[in-house]
């Protein structure tokens, strides 16, 4: 094991310095990862016990004006089967979900004109009414401080924006022109200022990532020191002009999931279906590395395989109550836990001082 003296750092809480994480990511080994793994499942056994959060996945359009290179979804692939969700059916996933157990619904979906604020802040006050003891995640992109305050007001709890890579030559790399690192963080922060429970996050081993860019990323999320943390192995999509490129690492992923969790100690972290499609155990080791959040799917069957972030995604064929079977029985066979409860984020900054 050569870098048992930083993950021991991390643990004790002291912050890695950006040269000490290149050098971490340029020569860990096995062993190294093993020893993350045992000491961040113990830290989030700490403030999870055994005890796993589920949140209810709804892609609800896979129309986007965007075009990041990466995705499936992106404006560009004219392959892309485009569908959205009316509020009804919107509302109907809710309902499946909620009688099987889930109190956190996710509302994701490409950067759609027709979801308009106004058509926004009707359905996240629908929602709200009719689930009053739900919390409801946003996952749509880039908008205007003003929209985002309004989805707050409306009763939003949290947003998920990952900001993809944190170094700016890698972003522009990822992103065509028009998008910028800058506004991605901007975003970020205007999310949390505003009081959403916010995650940042990215893809493991996208296209030009080094050790010196994932240095950036963890810098950047301690920064930000967000509520929740998304990051999977970045999967190519076969009509992106990433499509040639090579997958991202797993034992990696597994890697990353341990340094967040012991430097982000009590963060929400969700071992991600990308993780599950790269490795029949994904989900489950990805709890076992740290993890402590899992997201099944609610999206209607018929919609599932139009949501294409990325080629071969799992679980599109199954209806959400075979789902949330499956899953149970993935964590019950590693000791875990599946609970009904929001899983909102609980402040330790006492602890953190
Ligand atoms: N449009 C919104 C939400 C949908 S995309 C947004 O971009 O924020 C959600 C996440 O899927 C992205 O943040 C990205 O990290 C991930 N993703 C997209 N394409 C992917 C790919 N090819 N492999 C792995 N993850 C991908
Ligand atoms: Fe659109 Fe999100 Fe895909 Fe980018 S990652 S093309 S914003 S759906």
């Amino acid at each position: 094991m050569k870098n048992k003296d930083f993950i021991d750092r991390l643990e004790q809480k002291a912050y890695l310095q950006k040269e000490e994480w290149i050098a971490l990511f340029s020569s860990y080994d096995g062993e190294d990862r093993a020893y993350a793994a045992e000491r961040a499942r113990k830290t989030a056994d700490r403030y999870f016990g055994k005890q796993v959060y589920i949140r209810g996945l709804i892609e609800f359009t896979s129309f986007c004006r965007n075009d990041c290179y990466y995705c499936g979804l992106r404006r560009s692939n004219e392959k892309a089967q485009r569908y959205r969700l009316l509020p009804e059916e919107i509302l109907s996933c809710c309902k499946a979900g909620y009688e099987l157990g889930f109190r956190t619904f996710v509302l994701q979906g490409g950067e759609d004109s027709y979801y308009t604020d106004e058509r926004m802040e009707t359905i996240i006050r629908e929602i709200k009414a009719r689930f009053p003891d739900c919390a409801l995640t946003l996952s749509v992109g880039e908008k205007e401080e003003a929209s985002y305050r309004r989805f707050y007001e409306a009763g939003a709890d949290r947003y998920l924006l990952r900001h993809e890579t944190a170094q700016e030559a890698h972003y522009n790399l990822l992103h065509p022109p028009e998008m910028s690192l800058p506004h991605r963080k901007e975003c970020l922060r205007q999310l949390k200022r505003i009081g959403f429970q916010t995650g940042c996050g990215f893809m493991v081993g996208s296209p030009g990532q080094t050790p010196e860019t994932l240095a950036e990323d963890m810098a950047f999320i301690h920064e930000l020191h967000p509520q929740m943390v998304g990051i999977g192995p970045f999967l190519p999509h076969k009509d992106t002009p990433f499509a040639g490129k090579e997958k991202g690492g797993y034992e990696l992923t597994l890697f990353l999931l341990s340094l967040i969790r012991l430097m982000e100690r009590n963060v929400l972290l969700p071992a991600t279906t990308a993780l599950g499609t790269i490795h029949p155990k994904g989900r489950e080791e990805g709890i076992l590395a740290g993890a402590n959040v899992v997201m099944p799917n609610l999206s209607p069957v018929s919609v599932r395989k139009k949501y294409s972030l990325y080629d071969d995604k799992i679980c599109t064929g199954d209806e959400a109550a075979e789902c949330i079977v499956c899953m149970k029985r993935r964590m019950q066979s590693i000791g875990y836990e599946i609970v009904s409860s929001r899983g909102d984020y609980v402040s330790i900054e006492k602890e953190r001082e």
